[in-house]
């Protein structure tokens, strides 16, 4: 059943990123077939920072007709346990690919292979210190202590290049790096979301081909879920916009509204395309 707490949107209102090489128009086929919806939360499910009645309602609907939602989040394993236990979703994977939380409360996964989680965590707290270092401003955000694969800081006022120096430090000392609209992240090199979504996949829901999956994003973090040659259907709430040209891979699809009403749209408009004839 469409969401009655979201408004619908009308046919136009998901229009093509002209940012990306994309088909013209919308295909509402192309979103009748999909089964699957991979998310991001932060900026993407939130709407300044919290849940709304609208959202969670467009979460239930989506369950109700049997579309699994799989949060794919940067926030730590901590949160993300608590979190996905009590949202009606799938499932969840959280430090951007590094954890798998299946549903019903079942063991978590750690995607990335760490041969010795308290040396990674040492090694992590002194790339940190280095970084602070250059960068005294920088501090620890209040979720790190629930970490096991990253290390992360708040994104503050940190410039664009400021954010680029910290890459290119992190890639020095062995490390990755990525950011959102919250967080900065230090990483295993190669642990991303896809990776860590295609993993996912691979191993625990392997009945879903690419055209009945949709990512849905709005940051550099969510950049590989934009891949297309990995997923062919992607969405970014219009939020986005704001990293339009930072991004190497661009959403095929941006929503009209921002935040998790652009997720609000986009569910409502999987609806509409049920009724789309094939
Ligand atoms: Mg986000």
């Amino acid at each position: 059943m469409p969401n009655a707490q979201c408004p619908m949107p009308s046919p136009q209102s998901l229009v093509p990123n002209p940012q990306s090489h994309m088909p013209k128009h919308l295909s509402l086929t192309a979103l009748s077939n999909i089964r699957l919806v991979a998310t991001d939360m932060d900026g993407t499910l939130t709407r300044r920072g919290k849940f709304t009645p609208a959202l969670l309602q467009a979460l239930e609907d989506l369950a109700a007709a049997n579309i699994k939602v799989l949060i794919v989040t940067g926030r730590s394993a901590g949160w993300v346990s608590g979190l996905s236990s009590l949202m009606p979703v799938a499932g969840a994977m959280a430090e951007n690919g590094g954890l798998y939380f299946p549903p019903g409360n079942q063991k978590p996964v750690v995607l990335t292979s760490i041969p010795d989680l308290a040396k990674h965590r040492q090694h992590l707290a002194i790339t940190f210190e280095k970084l602070q270092t250059q960068f005294p401003q920088i501090q620890e955000s209040v979720d790190n202590r629930f970490r096991i694969t990253d290390w992360t800081f708040d994104v503050a006022a940190l410039s664009q290049d400021e954010l680029q120096t910290l890459d290119y430090l992190c890639q020095q000392m062995g490390w990755g790096f990525t950011y959102s609209n919250v967080q900065c992240h230090i990483k295993p090199q190669g642990q991303d979301k896809a990776v860590g979504l295609l993993q996912v996949l691979r191993e625990y829901l392997p009945d879903y081909s690419p055209e009945e999956i949709v990512t849905v994003g709005d940051s550099p973090n969510d950049e590989s879920l934009f891949d297309r040659r990995y997923f062919p259907i992607s969405v970014g709430v219009a939020n986005v916009l704001e990293y339009a040209d930072k991004l190497q891979h661009q959403p095929v699809y941006i929503t009209t509204a921002a935040e998790g009403e652009g997720f609000c749209e986009l569910s409502s408009y999987i609806f509409q395309s049920f009724h789309i004839p094939n």
